[in-house]
């Protein structure tokens, strides 16, 4: 690993620190008859904690350069499959095809370049995660646990709350990579929501809540500008707001029942 030129453009830090590794893995909440499914194993330290606890692991590594190295850190872990391939770019589903399992789940050290497509793309595949483990931005994460009013709140705070309960786990310092990135990060908790809101149609809740988060100083009436704002005002009014809200003021309920009124 020494001589190992870390891309920056792919989001290589590695995390170093042992007692984290074995953190992520205790919280990851893995056991029984488990498929793991990790994105960039990079050297292969989370990879190995994954390995003694799931029966196994399904990695995607974009970077072929690492398939040596991987070769040698992991040569006693023989439940370890490593896709060298864009994980974006995966039929997932196809891929475990291949597997026989009873619960799946996810855990990564994200490469925090593509942190939202690749969330993005576990939500679409629709794959029923017992529980998705990931470490991401500090930043990001504050994202995610937002509540309406905070200045975190955004659009992705919306949509994954729809699908998920989210618990943030820990802090992990920047000093825990090599190289050492420019931000902390942390490390969260997705569990499927049991008792998801109805939802009429996923694809035209999403759109709905990226536009109405589109420019951060408008308000609904702005942003919304291309739906009914009859029916718009009527649901606000529901929640007893106006036209002049701005999105980061609503809760999930309301786009909810906003997007089911529109269709
Ligand atoms: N798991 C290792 C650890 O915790 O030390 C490395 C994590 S590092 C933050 C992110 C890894 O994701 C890198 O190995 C990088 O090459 C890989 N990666 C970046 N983009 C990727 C993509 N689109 N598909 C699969 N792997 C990717």
């Amino acid at each position: 690993m020494a001589e190992f030129l870390y891309k920056k453009s792919l989001g290589q830090n590695f995390l170093q620190d042992k007692n984290i590794l074995k953190r992520i893995i205790e919280v990851s909440n893995i056991s029984g008859n488990s498929l793991t499914i990790e994105v960039g194993p990079g050297s292969g330290n989370l990879t190995k904690e994954i390995a003694s606890v799931s029966k196994k692991v399904l990695c995607y590594e974009i970077d072929d350069r690492l398939e040596s190295v991987l070769d040698v850190n992991l040569i006693d872990y023989h439940n370890v499959d490593i896709i060298f391939a864009d994980f974006l770019k995966r039929d997932i589903l196809k891929d475990i095809l291949n597997y026989e399992f009873d619960s799946l789940y996810f855990v990564a050290n994200l490469p925090y370049y593509i942190t939202t497509p690749i969330i993005e793309k576990l939500i679409k595949a629709n794959l029923n995660f017992k529980h998705i483990t990931v470490m991401v931005q500090k930043e990001v994460g504050e994202r995610f646990n937002a509540k309406p009013g905070m200045k975190e709140y955004n659009s992705l705070t919306v949509y994954l709350n729809y699908y998920f309960d989210l618990k943030k786990e820990f802090i992990v310092s920047r000093n825990a990579f090599k190289p050492k990135p420019n931000v902390d990060s942390m490390v969260i908790s997705l569990t499927n929501k049991e008792n998801k809101l109805y939802l009429k149609n996923k694809d035209h809740f999403e759109t709905l809540v990226r536009d109405s988060f589109k420019f951060k100083r408008k308000n609904l009436k702005n942003n919304l500008k291309n739906y009914d704002l009859a029916i718009v005002l009527k649901v606000l009014e529901k929640y007893n707001y106006d036209l002049t809200v701005r999105a980061e003021e609503l809760p999930l309920e309301f786009f909810v029942e906003l997007s089911n009124s529109l269709n």
